[in-house]
């Protein structure tokens, strides 16, 4: 067994996708839903089976082994995501070089942002850093804070950095960093930051990625500078402080999404746990799944300013779009979350948070303001400014009830809503879930790819029936036949890597169709359904020779008439008394 097949053997692929991805097991079976990571969904399509170990999903049909799931949502290479699954379960890599030259660049990468932090807080600690502790101490933020949060400071001269990285890394490698930037005149390079309150960036396991840099003296631009997209840091998909985060997430039920890294500090200090923030970007779709991954439930806390009320309706939309639950927290005055916290208290935050008012509430708060709320016209121009955001909902039931709750909460009459909602569009069918292989060859499927005992019982005999180049999975039937005679010991990995993309989609679609299996059953159901086969088939063959006798008859064969009659007889005879024999074993 190779190290990678020692691996997977060791681990649990729902163990590891839980970490991404919230998982509820199917009834006694040993099937996982969840909804996908890889495509937008309110309904979870997204499947992973305990004892094959892998997943599929019904919606994007995206499919594989806990290394590929780890692969395609930490968008790394195979050998990182085999370093990652080991490191991760307490297993130790043998010594080897990286074969793979991008898993190379990221570890030296990794390593590169591990050896910054620790100089940019050293400089925070040390001497130079008097001033930049100063403005830390004026916004309340705690020695502890800077330890927890690994706040640190650039050095101004622009080449600390560049110091430590020349003799242990390549050109290349220097400047695929984003930590170091190559000179335009002349040769070499600098620091990228200098002289910035550096925020340490993380992706979900922990490791920093990339820094953001807030700039010490007063008027210097850009006042937020942030590391440029790496082979490790992409924008687009990471979220701050979420490897922080993750659990409280998880045990709140419930994230809450603040614009700046001081935000997340000061909320985080004030015992909610459960913050992260866009890292200076607009959020993004992604992010935005990333997220759902961990809660469908968010409250959204923006600065209150103009123009973060634009990006806060922008992310909100998104968040709405992928079907979250979202509720905003608007503090007043013109303080952000830190300020807040600063001023009024940990626990006044907390209160303020858990009385967050749902999305359309705190909308239709919004157009109160607005319209005169005293007449039936401005009730209904109130609720008018509301009804295109409602329209996106693309749920109808969930649509109405909103529009209904809305209604009620403007005191708008609910027939009035509810015409003007009647007329929305149609709504898209989801995808069938049913696998597309009937109901007995399916079950036959599942039950061989359950039980060592099924196969060894029914393959023989069932890989000589004609009756299986009939079958809508015939492909899968027939590597199973192949692996049998081959004598391999069964993996359902092997089997999948022996078929078409198609076929593969035809083998997870069977594997989590809704059939119940017990191992122990296993056996007979394919016994049962061999000999429904070979009934089927023996009807068939019965069928034809009659057929044929008739032909003969007509012609005036009759030698051949009778020679095919007494056939079909001995054949009928055959049948009748195989199908009493299963009868009396299975029912
Ligand atoms: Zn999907």
């Amino acid at each position: 067994m190779d190290f990678a097949e020692q691996v997977k053997s060791s681990v649990d692929i729902v163990k590891v996708i839980e970490e991404y991805v919230r998982l509820k097991k199917v009834g006694g079976s040993p099937r996982y839903s969840g909804l996908c990571p890889f495509h937008t969904e309110k309904t979870p399509s997204f499947s992973v089976h305990s004892s094959h170990q892998f997943y599929y999903c019904f919606g994007c049909h995206v499919t594989g082994d806990v290394f590929k799931f780890v692969m395609e949502i930490e968008r790394i290479s195979f050998f990182e995501a085999l370093k990652l699954v080991a490191e991760r379960n307490g297993i130790t890599m043998p010594k080897r070089e990286y074969a793979d030259p991008d898993a190379k660049l990221r570890a030296a990468l990794l390593e590169m942002h591990e050896i910054a932090a620790r100089v940019f807080q050293g400089n925070l600690a040390g001497p130079a850093g008097a001033q930049a502790r100063q403005y830390l101490a004026g916004r309340n933020v705690s020695p502890e804070q800077i330890a927890e949060f690994g706040l640190g400071l650039s050095e101004a001269s622009g080449s600390q950095l560049v110091r430590q990285f020349e003799s242990r890394f390549s050109g290349e490698q220097l400047e695929q960093s984003g930590l170091v930037a190559k000179r335009q005149e002349g040769t070499g390079f600098y620091d990228r930051f200098r002289g910035r309150l550096m925020f340490p960036i993380h992706n979900p396991a922990g490791k920093v990625i990339g820094f953001g840099g807030r700039a010490l003296r007063p008027g210097e631009e850009p006042k937020y500078l942030n590391s440029p997209e790496t082979a490790l840091y992409r924008k687009s998909y990471v979220l701050y402080n979420l490897h922080r985060a993750k659990e409280a997430i998880r045990n709140q039920e419930y994230v809450v999404l603040v614009e700046g890294y001081m935000d997340v500090i000061g909320v985080y200090s004030a015992g909610v746990h459960n913050v992260v923030a866009s890292c200076g970007t607009a959020l993004t779709n992604t992010q935005v799944r990333v997220l759902k991954g961990h809660s469908e439930r968010i409250v959204v806390n923006f600065d209150p300013d103009t123009a973060g009320a634009n990006a806060a309706e922008k992310s909100i939309q998104l968040l709405l779009d992928e079907g979250l639950r979202v509720r905003v927290l608007e503090l007043g005055g013109d303080l952000d979350p830190d300020e807040y916290v600063k001023a009024s208290g940990a626990e006044a935050y907390r209160q303020r948070l858990e009385k967050a008012p749902v999305y359309f509430h705190w909308l239709a708060d919004r157009a109160r303001r607005k319209f005169d709320m005293r007449t039936v016209e401005g009730r209904m121009d109130a609720f008018k400014f509301l009804a295109p955001r409602i329209q996106n909902i693309a749920d109808r039931l969930e649509r109405f009830a909103v529009a209904n709750d809305v209604a009620n909460y403007l005191g708008v009459d609910e027939k009035l809503i509810r015409d003007h909602f009647s007329k929305g569009a149609a709504e898209p069918t989801p995808a069938p879930r049913r696998s597309q292989i009937p109901a007995t060859e399916r079950l036959l499927l599942n039950a061989l790819l359950a039980s060592e005992d099924a196969r060894a019982r029914v393959i023989p005999e069932l890989s000589g029936l004609a009756a299986i180049n009939q079958f809508v999975s015939k492909n899968v039937f027939q590597a199973l036949f192949a692996m049998h005679s081959d004598g391999e010991e069964f993996r359902f990995s092997d089997l999948e890597g022996r078929l078409s993309d198609a076929d593969r989609d035809l083998l997870s679609s069977t594997v989590f169709a809704d059939d119940r299996l017990e191992e122990q059953m296993a056996q007979r159901v394919a016994v049962d359904c061999l000999e429904k086969f070979k009934t089927l088939e023996s009807e068939s063959e019965v069928a034809s020779i009659r057929a044929q006798a008739k032909a003969a008859e007509k012609a005036g064969d009759i030698q051949e008439a009778m020679r095919l009659n007494a056939l079909m007889t001995q054949r009928d005879e055959i049948r009748k008394r195989s199908r009493k024999a299963v009868e009396g074993v299975v029912h």
